[in-house]
């Protein structure tokens, strides 16, 4: 014989149903079969939502009834033939009427009794499971339906009525020895006391009447057909990369369950295990699907993790005070006060000082559990020897279960540091003697985060998840999510880093997609998107709270770049071109790198000199290992190497700089570009980076530009300018060319002294043959004496400095 257990959503509609016919009509073929039903999904909420509300003198409660009414008409309608509807329509609006009774009756009375509530509730089970059963009884001869409530007895304790037994296995087996229906309808989750009372066994507890089934007519095994593919690695609502789990022991599913794997009941184990009747979950979608095989062997499989979950709701309790050292019995008290009170405990540690003792329980539970401990605890308290105890509410318990755990070190360590590494507060801990769980008590901000972390850790392969939000879409901006587009499956199978854009926004518009934004069409995605606005975008990122948030900089906006500080305190790492922070005044620069520090935030800028060049990497390189930069010789613009190196007779200084802007080479204003600031602010990044304090008001700036051009106000005003200095820079060429030099656009720092300026370079000089938009540096250090250690390529364009945002992504990826 086998259970067959369907929960509400297999049985949420008329077109559910039909699976759940085809399913069991299948297996009835071979074996007797008992289907144990749910209510139709969500009627059990709406049953206990229209309860309260009469309770509470709300005539809504009406509606409720109607809404259930018209669910439980219109699929039993779709079930039957219409010939056979009438006295069923009729059987269901009696059951319904009955319901209205007595919520009539709560309405009247202003109450609601635990008792009340459990009869109310069993009505969902009670009509999922006659329309059914009315459903087999079209399709299969010899099917027939039992009420639970006459096999399944139980205490008193409304709301979640304790099981009798031998009473219960006696009535069960006695009943199906002489039953020979091929198919036998049942509801589940509700029972019936000794007096004769409805019953329920607890929210989600029809999985828990399968196995009770299945125990006392020692079933071959009992299946659970739900809506998922089994016993996940963890919730895949939460986690969208968990993996069904195909073999699990009985207490690793149990452990699972108990912190928060809602597919099982947590007490469903128990009947089945004592009698080694395997657990199969199945989803009634996808019935091909393997599904999950609980039984009682341990699998040794290489991953001594089995799976991660988590309970919500969570109130941590402390009671801590002088008094508690050395004073047997303190526990004891505390666990006998939660035991009258039927209060759960979930989660206990306890420090070895016995100073102090920490259990987690429900929210719901938290005022009754507060009272009671301060009242137990009253003499001592007012004797200033234990403190009130302290009540943190609306926490949340992670877990990591796996019955070989206990075989492997370091997995503590291990999920406590990639917890840490994101920046999740852990507030408890606690890890149970079998070691088949390590739990931890966090927020409930954090939790997806954590899972999913977690998740990444122990079962991804170690595929490391990184999760962008990208403001500034330009030309460099888009060449940047083009090369993640193109590069994103190599870095996913080679580097096991899978890169995924949340969010991009430019200065009109922003375009959230928390599952990754399709690359493809991103720039259709965008104009779909929202007004840009800054400050909803960061709340909209630390809301997110996704793991390896990096937050990616590519405007030259100041507003942005002061936007940092907030990140970088939540731990969202920085990646930025935008050079306008780091060489802002020292202490905001400073202040930025403290907090990359003590955020564990990574802030990585190293398109800020040379673009894609290795620049700042190499500075930092030298610094860490010891090295001391005594003088840096550079030619660090892209824009004005490419503008000198075009200057001559037959091209114009203003042609040639257009032109510069139009290959996307200059900043959006050509005038940071040729006033030199843009260079002054590249020498002073590299002489931060080297180790030195300094401000941008130190480095000499001997501009070749006529004021008149600086002082315009637009990039027209700007070129208009720069035909009517046109002689001014004839002059300067000409100068230049009868030299036998050439112009350079040169940054320098030397024994605390920086400048920068355009200099006449002789073709002996390493810059002298400088090409195109080239940049080079020249380091000289302790190291690097005579012969310096130079870089020199491309350092302006679009391409290189998108790859060299880039570089710095994966840098991240890499830690
Ligand atoms: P049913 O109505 O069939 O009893 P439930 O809603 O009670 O279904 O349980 C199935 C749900 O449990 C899934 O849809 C999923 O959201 C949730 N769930 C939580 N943790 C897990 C897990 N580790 N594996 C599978 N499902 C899980
Ligand atoms: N219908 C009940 C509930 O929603 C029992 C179950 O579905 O298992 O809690
Ligand atoms: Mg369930």
């Amino acid at each position: 014989m086998k259970v067959l257990k369907f929960g509400g959503t297999s049985v949420a509609n008329a077109e559910n149903i039909k699976l759940v016919l085809d399913i069991v009509i299948q297996k009835a073929a071979q074996d007797q079969v008992i289907v144990v039903v749910s209510a139709l999904s969500k009627v059990t909420d709406l049953l206990q939502v229209a309860a309260s509300k009469a309770a509470s003198s709300d005539e809504t409660y009406k509606d409720i009834v109607l809404e259930i009414e018209k669910k439980h008409l219109d699929t039993l309608k779709q079930l039957i033939p219409v010939s056979e509807q009438s006295g069923l329509l009729s059987h269901v609006k009696r059951i319904i009427n009955h319901l209205e009774t007595l919520l009539d009756g709560c309405y009247l009375l202003g109450e609601l009794s635990p008792r009340t509530a459990d009869t109310i509730l069993s009505f969902g089970e009670l009509l999922s499971s006659f329309i059914i059963g009315e459903a087999f009884k079209q399709k299969v001869q010899n099917s027939s339906y039992k009420d639970s409530r006459e096999l399944i007895k139980t205490n008193n304790n409304f709301g979640k009525a304790v099981v009798n037994f031998d009473l219960t296995n006696d009535l069960i087996a006695t009943y199906f020895s002489t039953n020979n229906a091929s198919i036998v309808v049942m509801p589940g989750f509700i029972a019936m006391s000794q007096d004769g009372i409805s019953t329920t066994l607890g929210r989600g507890g029809s999985d828990y009447t399968a196995a009770i089934l299945a125990g006392a007519v020692n079933a071959t095994e009992l299946e659970i057909w739900t809506d998922v593919n089994g016993m996940y690695t963890a919730n895949p609502k939460l986690v969208k990369q968990a993996q069904p789990i195909a073999t699990i022991s009985y207490q690793e599913a149990m452990e699972l369950s108990h912190f928060g794997a809602k597919v099982l009941y947590p007490p469903t184990i128990q009947p089945v295990l004592r009698k080694n009747i395997p657990i199969l979950i199945k989803n009634t979608f996808e019935p091909a699907a393997a599904g999950t095989f609980i039984s009682n062997q341990v699998t040794s499989n290489a991953n001594p993790v089995k799976g991660i979950s988590h309970i919500d709701n969570i109130t941590l309790i402390t009671l801590e005070g002088p008094g508690m050292i050395g004073v047997s019995g303190s526990s004891k008290r505390l666990f006998e006060v939660l035991s009258i009170g039927t209060i759960n405990v979930i989660f206990i540690t306890q420090a070895s000082s016995e100073h102090s003792i920490c259990i987690g329980i429900l929210n719901a539970d938290a005022e009754a559990a507060e009272i009671a401990i301060n009242k137990a605890f009253a003499v001592e308290i007012s004797q200033n020897k234990i403190d009130p105890c302290i009540v943190e509410k609306n926490l949340c318990i992670i877990a990591l279960v796996g019955e070989n755990m206990k075989n492997h070190q370091g997995l503590s360590g291990r999920m406590f540091s990639t917890l840490g590494k994101n920046n999740v507060n852990i507030r408890a801990i606690a890890q149970g003697a079998s070691e088949r769980n390590i739990s931890a008590v966090i927020n409930v901000r954090d939790v997806k985060k954590a899972l999913n972390t977690l998740h990444e850790n122990f079962f991804e392969e170690n595929t490391k998840q990184l999760n962008l939000f990208v403001m500034g879409v330009g030309n460099v901006g888009e060449k940047f999510i083009e090369q993640i587009h193109q590069q994103k499956k190599f870095l996913k199978e080679n580097l096991k880093i899978n890169v995924r854009v949340i969010a991009i926004s430019n200065s009109r518009k922003m375009y959230f997609d928390e599952d990754g934004i399709a690359l493809k069409e991103w720039q259709f995605a965008l104009e779909t998107g929202e007004v840009a606005n800054q400050d909803e975008f960061i709340t909209r990122v630390k809301a997110l709270n996704l793991r390896n948030s990096i937050f990616v900089d590519i405007t030259a906006n100041e507003g942005v770049s002061r936007t940092y500080e907030q990140y970088l305190k939540q731990n969202i790492a920085v990646v930025t071109c935008n050079k306008i922070a780091c060489s802002s005044n020292y202490d905001n620069y400073k202040n930025l790198k403290n907090l990359s520090r003590q955020y564990n935030a990574p802030f990585l800028f190293e398109t800020n000199v040379g673009a894609g060049l290795p620049i700042i990497d190499t500075v930092k390189n030298l610094i860490a290992s010891g090295d001391k930069v005594h003088k840096i010789q550079a030619v660090l613009s892209g824009s004005l190497n490419f503008i000198f190196n075009n200057f001559d007779e037959n091209n114009s200084f203003h042609d040639v700089v257009k032109e510069a802007g139009v290959q996307g080479f200059t900043e959006p204003d050509p005038k940071i570009d040729l006033s030199g600031i843009d260079v002054a602010r590249k020498i002073l990044i590299l002489i931060r980076e080297s180790g030195y304090h300094m401000e941008i008001d130190a480095i000499a700036n001997e501009s070749f530009m006529p004021a008149e051009c600086l002082a315009t106000t637009s990039n027209e005003a700007f070129f208009e300018s720069l035909t009517k200095n046109a002689a001014h820079f004839e002059a300067i060429y000409k100068e230049a060319l009868a030299s036998n030099s050439r112009l350079k656009y040169v940054a320098q720092f030397e024994k605390g002294i920086a400048n920068v300026g355009l200099r006449f370079i002789p073709k002996e000089h390493p810059f002298y043959n400088l090409e195109g938009k080239d940049n080079i540096v020249l380091f000289f250090t302790d190291r690097y004496v005579e012969q310096p250690l130079m870089i020199k390529g491309a350092g302006a364009g679009a391409a290189v400095t998108a790859s060299g945002i880039f570089a710095d992504v994966i840098r991240i990826g890499n830690i």
